[in-house]
């Protein structure tokens, strides 16, 4: 889901009249700029024969140029702690995964029902992304919880995009509230868990129509965003429209997030059983990469369980791009959307 472009504000008495009189907003570095910044960064280290800079860089979408930095130094910490001579695809895998989603917190105690209803809510959005042709590829999905998420469901954007086209802003929104339809279904309950799927879900709804004109209501675009280059204003979004206006961009907001939540709860009811595949796979093994998801809906074997020399299971991390869609799923990253 696109971002906000809202810069953050450390302290709002910086952009009173007199103190910056310009706002320079740099963009982030695209695939191309991504690729070479890794380039300079890994340039005094020696890299496993496997690693593909290129790959990285289309992984990491929306990475700043110090995001990279430290990619590539917890990378490099990664292969020091296992004694490696050189830094393998997996590393940066990992590396990745901790620059976004923080350390996996091995220490808190999760009790079974707790991970129960977090595999069946991961399950949720994994299955509905994996039954619409225009959500953005699944990448893994894990019950290992990070930061204050207890799971996360990522995806692999393609190329850098931020913008939607109509179905596929749709696609993401049912893909949204796939998490709580499985809490209902599955578990039997509404969860706060899903408050940052539905505010998320919401929030590009509106976008829809007040923004990119994919409404009933056309191509207008409502609520003037300032991004005025004088500062001293308030950064927030002015109304330039009337209350019956207001009135009805709030019933197409409600009508195209409820159209995802039918859709969501109709591919979720037709797939209960691949739903409890996934969500029992998630359990045993906490995490489920893109084909491994594809295999359990089709009914299909995912073979055993890896385990490492401790008789834990061995998540199966695959060493390709991917980023949690800014939109979707509960977590924070380095750059909340
Ligand atoms: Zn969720």
């Amino acid at each position: 889901m696109a971002a906000t472009n809202r810069p953050d504000v450390l302290d709002p008495a910086l952009l009173r009249p007199g103190r910056f009189d310009r706002r320079v907003v740099v963009d982030l570095p695209d695939v191309r700029g991504r690729e070479s910044i890794l380039k300079v960064h890994t340039k005094k280290i020696p890299l496993g024969d496997d690693v593909e800079l290129s790959v990285i860089a289309r992984g990491t979408p929306r990475f700043a140029g110090a995001d990279l930095a430290n990619l590539v130094n917890e990378a490099a910490l990664i292969a020091a702690r296992q004694n490696r001579k050189v830094v393998t695809m997996i590393d940066f895998e990992m590396a990745k995964d901790k620059v976004l989603m923080g350390v996996e917190r091995k220490s808190r105690v999760i009790s079974d029902d707790e991970k129960k209803h977090t595999a069946f809510h991961e399950a949720g959005h994994a299955l509905v992304a994996a039954k619409i042709p225009q959500a953005v590829p699944l990448h893994k999905v894990t019950i290992i919880p990070r930061g204050m998420a207890l799971g996360l469901t990522m995806f692999l954007p393609e190329g850098d995009q931020v913008d939607y086209t109509k179905e596929q802003a749709e696609a993401q929104i049912a893909v949204g509230m796939a998490g709580r339809i499985a809490d209902e279904i599955f578990c039997n309950m509404k969860s706060a868990g899903a408050s940052n799927d539905i505010e998320r879900a919401t929030e590009l709804a509106r976008k829809m129509v007040c923004e990119w004109g994919m409404s009933e209501l056309g191509p207008l675009s409502f609520g003037k965003k300032d991004e005025q280059i004088f500062l001293g204003r308030e950064i927030n979004t002015h109304r330039d429209y009337s209350e019956s206006t207001a009135m009805k961009i709030d019933d197409e907001v409600r009508a195209l997030v409820q159209k995802g939540y039918d859709r969501a709860r109709a591919i979720i009811e037709d797939h209960r059983e691949a739903m409890v595949r996934v969500a029992e796979a998630l359990l045993e093994r906490e995490v489920l990469d893109a084909n491994q998801v594809r295999l359990l809906i089709e009914g299909e074997s995912i073979g055993p369980v890896r385990t490492s020399g401790d008789g834990k299971p061995q998540p199966a991390v695959r060493p390709e791009g991917g980023l949690r869609v800014p939109g979707l799923m509960e977590g924070a990253g380095p750059q909340p959307a």
